[in-house]
């Protein structure tokens, strides 16, 4: 396929524009995907504020969805116009790392993450998919592009957290933060059966969707120490799992802090952009002997991960869509932009339509 497409691209720290690029060829082991609908995350924002070393002139995006335009010679088992789905991380399935099953961190630390860090990424009219046979991922015909979406990296993500928090049937399980990903932690905390669940955030739009997909109670931090009211909730006890899904120490500190003896930090929260280093207090980390156990994590990508998510979908037991607060067509793509970096009238997450 030849000709231009259109992309969304980072000029600079702090400029972005729509600009013209060649459609790109795949290779043997790559697609290219026509684009029918993205999500713009909070990491988009973070990367053009310069929080990830990023080559100028990188299209940006890794959440989108489209239908398969071309495909590598060794690119067996998919058609072309087929639905396709393509998670923010994409492993090579080969290397050292992917066969320990540390997928994310293909190749070395954070390298599963190759969208716009490593290669141009996919909010734009047509993208390459990176080691196709294991990361295309087949849309159901029951499932919308708008819900598939989702998969791409909010449900993975914050899924991941809540396993990563080792959740069994009847834990009380504190979510810090109600953006899109800690949402989708709620979701996951719910899924493994957490007896309660604890969502710390103050944003009235963000509480009425945090106790639709599962909160019980909820924590303002506005109101009140949050370690405190959470202690005050569970008897003094403390939670049996802490989801961080900000990337501030201040809430890392407080997971670490409600957690009681043995419980288990998940952390998912972007602590790229943090002014100072993560401070331990020791007190509440046992003094090393607390066995409590801190888990870290990137979005799980691969077509398994999303066969998964979809299920979750199309079988009614998750709707991610009342998250889409806000919809744009791809010209629009930077007003969309400005209003996430901006958090912009309650905005959780803005679907772009191509
Ligand atoms: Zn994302
Ligand atoms: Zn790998």
């Amino acid at each position: 396929m030849s000709g231009t497409m259109k992309t969304f691209t980072m000029l600079d720290i702090g400029k972005t524009s729509i600009i013209e690029k060649p459609i790109p060829t795949p290779g043997a082991n790559e697609a290219l995907v026509k684009t029918t609908a993205s999500l713009i995350c909070t990491s988009d924002v973070h990367t053009v504020k310069g929080a990830l070393p990023v080559e100028n002139g990188r299209t940006l995006g890794h959440e989108s969805v489209g239908v398969i335009a071309a495909l590598g010679s060794e690119v067996t088992g998919f058609t072309e116009g087929q639905r396709v789905a393509v998670n923010a991380v994409t492993p090579c399935f080969e290397c050292s790392y992917c066969q320990r099953g540390f997928t994310s961190q293909c190749g070395g630390l954070l390298g599963g993450y190759k969208y716009t860090a490593q290669v141009d990424g996919n909010m734009a009219e047509y993208f390459l998919v990176p080691a196709a046979r294991a990361n295309l991922a087949p849309i159901p015909d029951d499932l919308a592009d708008e819900a598939a979406v989702y998969a791409c990296d909010m449900l993975s993500t914050g899924i991941m957290g809540a396993e990563h928090a080792q959740i069994s049937i009847g834990d009380t399980v504190v979510v810090f933060a109600q953006g899109a990903v800690g949402l989708c932690a709620t979701i996951g905390a719910k899924l493994l059966g957490a007896g309660r669940i604890i969502a710390v955030e103050s944003i009235p739009e963000r509480i009425e969707l945090s106790r639709r997909y599962g909160a019980d109670d909820i924590v303002d931090f506005t109101k009140g120490d949050p370690v405190e009211q959470i202690m005050d909730l569970t008897g003094g006890v403390g939670a049996d799992g802490a989801i961080e899904a900000l990337g501030f120490p201040q809430t890392f500190e407080a997971a670490l802090a409600c957690l009681k003896a043995g419980g288990t930090l998940s952390n998912i929260g972007y602590h790229g952009e943090n002014p100072a280093p993560l401070q331990l207090d020791l007190p509440a980390f046992g003094l090393g002997m607390g066995d409590k156990t801190i888990r870290t994590g990137l979005c799980p990508g691969g077509s398994e991960r999303m066969r998964r998510l979809f299920t979750l979908m199309s079988t009614g037991k998750v709707d991610p869509t009342a998250m889409t607060t806000h919809r744009f067509a791809f010209a629009d793509v930077e007003r969309a932009f400005e209003m996430m970096a901006n958090k912009e009238d309650h905005i959780v997450k803005p679907l772009i339509t191509y």
